[in-house]
């Protein structure tokens, strides 16, 4: 047994420092950023926020909409080779920089998204997902769909440290998800006691990426629009959620009424409820790690995404970054108690 005695943030225990700053407004701010990819010869420009492939989320109608604002979505991986053709008809050519195809590593899996690829071979991003990226078995599927794709880019998660985001990419990943334990709906850190607080998790793993010349996606833990702020400032190159694009019109499920209240159900994908809707129920040998939630239906995304957008904007502002690519030069975190940082919601 070995301790380390570090101590590691999470988005809660930090606030940025304003800073001299020479924009006059945050309509001089430009969130867009342009990537180059460590092994696709592929590049691409957008805003880099994701929606998670999470079936309450990563929904074809959330990608019509994020898509328009040049944002992007992970598709969740329940959709058929059939819907997925229907959904593609009629898209232009930079439709496909903003979404992913998402899977999971079984060898129905890796069938499931060939015959979609081939049949939509335009896809260009591939979302390799799994809760505990350190399995050797893992990073052997990455291997083999590095090896079938040398062109797409690569996504791969999640893990929350350095040397792991480097086997990765070195084993084919274009992009490491990061994050273990922090999400809104995950309970990872309760069942298992295995987790990483997740701006220590983005620092550190930004640092081992952009050594190699890869990127991070910082997944999950984000429930404000300062945490997304946050996530970037850490290093984070893409920030990806759940949470709170759950519960919108265009996530999935069915808007449930309560004493003339709005709610839509959101869940884990480990979760009770995501096992006996796509798999038959929770196996005897292994326990969810995702919870099951009614969340405030909100409307349409779009109001959320300009929400977002607007305070990161301000953000930028605050700290003298005319474009998003320079927030994190001009980040200073300060640590704050957790009185100091707690976030009143009505
Ligand atoms: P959020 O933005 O809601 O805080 O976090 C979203 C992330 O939580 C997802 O992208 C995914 O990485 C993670 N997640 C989703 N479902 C589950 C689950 O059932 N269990 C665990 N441990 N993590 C989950």
């Amino acid at each position: 047994m070995r301790i380390e005695t570090d101590l590691k943030l999470g988005f809660k225990d930090v606030m940025i420092r304003p800073k001299r700053s020479t924009l006059k407004s945050r309509s001089e701010v430009s969130l867009k950023q342009d990537f180059k990819f460590l092994h696709s010869t592929s590049c691409w420009s957008g805003v880099p926020i994701m929606a998670a492939n999470m079936d309450t989320v990563g929904t074809f109608e959330m990608a019509r909409v994020l898509a328009k604002e040049r944002l992007f979505t992970a598709i969740h991986k329940h959709y058929s080779p059939q819907e997925w053709k229907v959904f593609l008809k009629d898209k232009t050519t930079d439709f496909y920089d903003h979404i992913a195809i998402s899977t999971g590593t079984g060898t129905d899996d890796f069938e499931k998204i060939s015959r979609i690829i081939t049949e939509n071979p335009l896809l260009k991003f591939i979302c390799i997902d799994v809760a505990n990226g350190y399995s050797e078995h893992f990073v052997q599927f990455l291997k083999q769909t590095r090896k079938q794709y040398p062109d797409k880019v690569i996504i791969a998660g999640n893990v929350v440290t350095g040397e792991m985001v480097e086997e990765l990419l070195l084993a084919g990943a274009d992009i490491v998800k990061v994050g273990i334990g922090g999400g809104s709906v995950c309970t990872t850190r309760v069942k298992t006691g295995v987790g990483y607080p997740q701006l220590s998790a983005i620092i550190e793993c930004a640092d081992a990426a952009h050594g190699l010349g890869g990127h991070i996606i910082s997944d999950g833990g984000c429930k404000t629009p300062g945490d997304v702020a946050k996530a970037f400032g850490a290093g984070s190159d893409f920030v990806m959620l759940g949470g709170m694009l759950a519960g919108h019109t265009e996530s999935g499920g069915e808007v449930i009424e309560k004493k003339g209240q709005k709610f839509k159900q959101f869940y884990g994908m480990s979760s009770k409820t995501a096992m006996e809707k796509h798999v038959g129920g929770v196996a005897e040998y292994r326990a969810s790690e995702g919870k099951t939630v009614q969340v405030p239906f909100k409307g349409e995304v779009i109001n959320t995404i300009l929400d977002i957008l607007g305070g990161l904007r301000s953000t930028c502002t605050y700290v003298g970054a005319s474009r998003l690519k320079e927030l994190t030069k001009r980040t200073t975190f300060i640590r704050v108690s957790e009185q100091e940082n707690q976030v009143f919601t009505k």
